[in-house]
């Protein structure tokens, strides 16, 4: 059998590359809450609004660059492809961009739509999603293709995977909140976190810790997985 190796990412994989979030403090964020824009309720009680916001969030994404870590990730993945799994919380494209293929994302896409009739999924790149209709059904319920609270997370059927199958894990940018990485790191043999905040209450489940930023962490990190996989 050949080693299994996971890699997570989250926020701050694209922190350094200008992809802010609401965790952070600072302006874009203040004009909106995270219930009216990024839940089911917001988006039943005001689609415009919660379209607005998405079409805002794609043209921020344009002229965002992959930072160094999104390239190593890629760099690695394209050395062994079989045995490495990418998975993403982002939504953004940053990791595609670097090169990289086959991103599990497990939020959904920034850059593709979906339609609400048919189930479709489709790109609509960095554009407005404004008078977008289904290629397939050529219906015009048409909606962002990321996962709010309250709904289903499809692709998270592959964290079981995960769960089942890694031999080791490398968690990039994401602090836990979401997804219980504490728990993926006691079930896998060999787990790497890196965050640039520390947390004793899941960093001790770890086998490694980088306290650092991605682009910072990310040699030592290709050389634990090389060390790991050859
Ligand atoms: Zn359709």
């Amino acid at each position: 059998m050949s080693k299994r190796v996971f890699i997570l990412s989250g926020a701050g994989l694209s922190a350094e590359s200008g992809i802010r979030t609401f965790r952070d403090s600072d302006g874009l964020w203040e004009e909106y809450s995270v219930e009216e824009v990024c839940s089911i309720g917001g988006w039943e009680r005001d689609r415009d609004k919660v379209t607005k916001f998405y079409d805002a969030r794609r043209a921020d994404l344009k002229d965002k660059k992959p930072n160094r870590a999104h390239k190593m990730i890629a760099y690695l993945k394209n050395k062994f492809p079989d045995n490495i799994e990418v998975l993403t919380q982002n939504v953004d494209d940053l990791l595609e961009r670097a090169g990289c293929e086959d991103v599990i994302h497990l939020h959904g896409t920034l850059t593709d739509l979906r339609c609400e009739d048919c189930g479709n999924i489709f790109k609509i790149g960095y554009d407005s999603q404004d008078r977008s209709i289904c290629p397939r059904c050529e219906s015009d319920r048409i909606r962002h293709n990321v996962v709010m609270f309250g709904e289903a997370a499809p692709e998270y059927v592959h964290l079981h995977r995960l769960y089942n199958e890694a031999d080791m894990v490398v968690v990039i940018g994401t602090s836990g909140y979401v997804i219980d990485i504490a728990y993926i790191a006691q079930l896998t043999d060999y787990s790497i976190l890196n965050n640039l905040d520390s947390d004793p209450n899941i960093d001790q489940y770890f086998s490694k810790v980088y306290t650092l930023r991605a682009t910072e962490a990310i040699d030592m990190i290709v050389d634990d997985v090389e060390e790991f996989l050859e």
